[in-house]
């Protein structure tokens, strides 16, 4: 509105004066000439103010504008407010800034932003301590250059950032740094360093203390054992009296050894020891042995035991934990199982995935017990199973093989019907 009413006085204004004084003119029979000069004087008015509003903002860069009459004291008044108004949206915008800055510099954990390609766009302070970057060198480079620890190379070729990454610090070896990535739209990401020595180092006695026991446990466990076996009623008559109590602490001592072996694997997978150098592992072969072991452990149940091979893959994979995941579920179906019984095994193909599938008709699990099951020493009905000789650590230890294999663990059961636990391995596991 304001244009209008100030751009049509300074018209009326101007055709007004044009009027009188042609008109003037019109009396000495010199009214062009007259309309002529009125017109340049007002030409080189504007110059003038054109060149006082040039000299405002491109010279002087004064505070404020020079004053003017009409419609270019206007222009000066508008020019003037949204200049202070721009001004106080960048003092308002670096405020925001330096705030920012100060936050994340104070912040103790790592914070980066890195582009799709994993160029450094920028970090706070604690990147340099964590990582030993420098702002003046390394912001442009990539990351991936610049930290080039193997196992952050793989996490960065997965892009699966579903769990941080943790790894020593570049620049002390001593810190343990935790690294998440986590991408906010399609050109960049933000990467989180959070330095979790201690967590590290306390996991590391907790590890430490279970192997050490276990380890210790094992002497004294196999003389026990070793002078159970002499105690035998069966040769010795004047024990026949203590032959009950024998034969449960000879139970008992297998038990315990038993739980020993499966603290010391979980000890061992916890450190990751025995992860990598995969070979090519025939499933085949492995779940056949399994199954043989299987049928024996059943004897007197009278279990039907059965291995459907649909497929001949191999996959890359450690034999002793292999053994050790499909064993604990194989051995827990014979167990849970009732007598005459039937477990079947399967190695197959599904869609991409193939699958390891235990199937039995046992007792089956109730659905709250379920998401629990490979918790360590969770057990559905802890008297009752534990008199079946399980350590609880079986799913657990099945868990944790699996992790290391990229493959899941899918239990489905139903009370009363049975139960099927799926180890399913995805199709980069398979050895070519
Ligand atoms: P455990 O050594 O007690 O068998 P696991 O970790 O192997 O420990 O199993 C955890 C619990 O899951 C078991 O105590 C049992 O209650 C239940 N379970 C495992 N396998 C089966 C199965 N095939 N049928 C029914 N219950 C099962």
């Amino acid at each position: 509105m304001w244009k209008n009413r100030y751009w049509q006085t300074e018209l009326w204004a101007l055709l007004f004066i044009l009027f009188v004084t042609g008109l003037i003119g019109s009396l000495f029979n010199k009214a062009a000439l007259v309309v002529a000069l009125v017109l340049l004087a007002y030409l080189i008015w504007n110059l003038v103010q054109l060149s006082r509003l040039f000299h405002w903002l491109f010279v002087s860069r004064a505070m404020y504008p020079p004053s003017a009459p009409g419609i270019w004291g206007e222009i000066f008044n508008q020019l003037y407010t949204s200049q202070r108004k721009h001004r106080k949206d960048l003092k308002k915008l670096s405020d925001i800034i330096s705030e920012f800055r100060e936050s994340t510099r104070a912040l103790k954990e790592g914070a980066m932003i890195i582009s799709n390609q994993g160029e450094i766009r920028w970090f706070n302070k604690a990147c340099e301590r964590l990582l030993g970057l420098k702002a003046s060198t390394d912001i442009g480079q990539r990351l991936f250059n610049l930290l080039r620890h193997p196992d952050f190379i793989e996490y960065e070729a997965a892009r699966d950032y579903g769990k941080p990454l943790s790894l020593p610090s570049p620049v002390n070896s001593e810190l343990m740094l935790s690294i998440g990535i986590t991408p906010y739209n399609e050109e960049q990401r933000l990467v989180i360093v959070r330095d979790v020595t201690e967590k590290h180092h306390l996991e590391r006695v907790r590890q430490d203390f279970v192997a050490n026991v276990s380890h210790e446990l094992r002497t004294p466990l196999t003389v026990i054992t070793g002078y159970l076996e002499m105690l035998d009623p069966d040769i010795n008559p004047n024990l026949e009296t203590v032959a009950k109590p024998l034969s449960m602490m000879r139970q008992q001592a297998l038990n315990m050894g038993h739980l020993v072996d499966d603290l010391l694997l979980l000890s061992k997978l916890d450190s990751r020891s025995e992860t990598g150098g995969y070979k090519a592992i025939d499933i085949n072969l492995l779940l056949d042995t399994i199954c043989a072991e299987a049928r024996a452990l059943s004897a007197d149940k009278k279990q039907q035991i059965l291995f459907h091979s649909h497929t001949n893959a191999m996959l890359k994979a450690s034999e002793k934990q292999l053994r050790s995941a499909f064993s604990n579920l194989v051995f827990n179906a014979v167990r849970y199982t009732q007598a005459g019984g039937k477990i079947d095994i399967y190695w197959q193909q599904e869609g991409d995935d193939y699958v390891v599938k235990v199937q039995d008709n046992g007792p089956g699990i109730e659905p709250q017990h379920i998401p629990r099951l490979t918790e360590r020493f969770y057990r559905v009905d802890s008297g009752r199973h534990r008199s079946q000789g399980g350590t609880g650590l079986g799913l657990a230890i099945v868990k944790h093989v699996l992790e290391y294999h990229r493959a899941s663990l899918q239990i489905e059961s139903q009370v009363g019907k049975g139960s099927c636990f799926s180890c399913i391995f995805p199709q980069d596991q398979v050895s070519n």
